[in-house]
């Protein structure tokens, strides 16, 4: 049997709660998300209703395109589970029941004490070419077929817990014996005060459409993401060619980048935060900052208030008085500030406030520390849920520029307003 590299992948999600929108189709995404990494290119995502021509029709195709495709789903025991039948149908081979899975099979249902249903010792098939890979969730084995042209066709269960065990286990071990993938390397860079449209603008069109390193740029929800995926090529290896592309994109991006890879705003902010931790308050934000940032390992305190008075100058004050325990000592109202720096050590005192402004929303937010408090404004896009959240991060970016800011150049400072 010839190693034929698996480089190239399709996954076909089987289930007609996903092709009518009952449930939603994550294992794809979560399979071509591992794939991906491990320098797997994956040319198509497919969903199909349990209906076995289609289904044996897709994985034909699939096999006639890629190296490796990944069924996930129809390996329940009902008759509308059919993967089975499928890839039996595909590979010209008869199912038949192995010994030693329905044991398997007998014993899962004695040790709950339930009785196993005829119906249940389809999960019992196997195919000639087929072995089976270990569910440690549930009753259905996985399928693990070599085709005699080297390609691989793997069959996970469809239950998202069950599909990402299996995967682990069994699924991946073996695809990474076989030679998983070609030589790939890739990086984002997460980037925030800057639109999606200015950052492509300044990376320029020739590195946006070459091909390799491919340089895409993704509006997400809390970030710019610039994302470059390198293959090896022209005798240089992905490593190479993604570390001279970065070198090219790292200094022009560097005001705005904030974070890498699957890094979030916790992360980032806690590398500028260094030992410093902050105690924040959010009004009118229904949770968002909570969202956000209520795990991190710096934030000493957050108070999520509906309405007050008192302004954001103040609530940041007094969220970080009574986060140091009192020792932040007071400061007299009002008075003028020389400029916030945010020095090392201690806690900072983080507000954000919002209300209605027209179809957007009016953000303001105050940050404190010994040195004194500063106030500033910003206009989130959206209201509701949308403006919320937005303004849950114009917090973080507006409390990371200060802190990689110490001068705190710029915005408003002086009373808190
Ligand atoms: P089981 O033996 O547990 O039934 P199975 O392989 O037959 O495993 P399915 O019957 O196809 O799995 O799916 C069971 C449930 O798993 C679905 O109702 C759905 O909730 C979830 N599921 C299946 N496929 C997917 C998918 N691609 N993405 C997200 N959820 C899925
Ligand atoms: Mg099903």
């Amino acid at each position: 049997m010839s190693l034929r590299p698996l480089v190239t992948a399709e996954l076909l999600a089987v289930g007609s709660e996903l092709t009518t929108g009952q449930t939603r189709e994550t294992d794809g995404g979560d399979l071509a998300r591992e794939l991906s990494g491990l320098g797997v290119e994956v040319r198509r995502l497919t969903a199909l209703p349990d209906e076995l021509d289609l289904v044996a029709g897709a994985l034909a195709d699939a096999l006639g395109r890629v190296d490796l495709v990944i069924t996930t789903g129809g390996l329940g025991p009902t008759p509308d589970d059919l993967t089975r039948e499928a890839i039996a149908a595909v590979c010209g081979e008869t199912p038949a029941e192995d010994p030693e899975l329905l044991a398997w099979l007998e014993a899962l249902f004695a040790r709950r004490g339930r009785t196993m249903v005829p119906m249940n010792r389809k999960q019992a098939w196997l195919i000639p070419s087929a072995r089976a890979l270990a569910n440690g969730r549930g009753t259905a084995p996985g399928w693990w077929i070599d085709r005699p042209d080297g390609r691989v066709i793997v069959a996970l269960p469809g239950p998202p817990r069950e599909m990402a065990a299996m995967w682990r286990s069994a699924a991946l071990p073996g695809l990474r014996a076989r030679g998983l993938g070609g030589d790939r390397a890739a990086a984002t860079l997460r980037l925030t005060g800057i639109g999606e449209s200015d950052a492509a603008a300044l990376i320029g069109e020739e590195l946006l459409r070459a091909a390799n390193p491919d340089v895409a740029t993704y509006a997400r929800e809390d970030a710019v993401d610039v994302r470059v995926d390198a293959r090896a090529a022209d005798g240089r290896t992905a490593a190479e060619l993604l570390s001279a592309t970065l070198g090219h994109l790292g200094p022009l991006l560097e005001r705005w980048t904030f974070a890498r890879g699957e890094e979030g705003w916790p992360e980032a902010l806690a590398r500028r935060l260094g030992e410093r931790r902050v105690a924040a308050v959010e009004v009118g934000l229904s949770g968002a900052l909570a969202g956000l940032i209520g795990g991190a390992t710096w934030l000493a305190r957050l108070e999520v208030l509906s309405t007050t008075q008192a302004s954001v100058g103040r609530l940041a004050e007094a969220a970080r008085e009574q986060a140091s325990g009192g020792q932040a000592g007071r400061k007299p109202a009002g008075r003028k500030l020389a400029g916030l720096k945010l020095p090392g050590g201690g806690t900072i005192g983080l507000a954000v406030r919002i209300e209605p402004s027209g179809r957007d929303t009016a953000v303001r937010i105050g940050l404190a520390d010994e040195g004194g408090t500063a106030v500033s404004d910003e206009i989130a896009f959206l209201g509701g849920t949308d403006g919320r959240r937005r303004a849950a991060l114009a917090a973080c970016a507006t409390l990371w520029r200060r802190l990689g800011d110490p001068g705190g150049a710029g915005e408003s400072e002086g009373p808190a307003s």
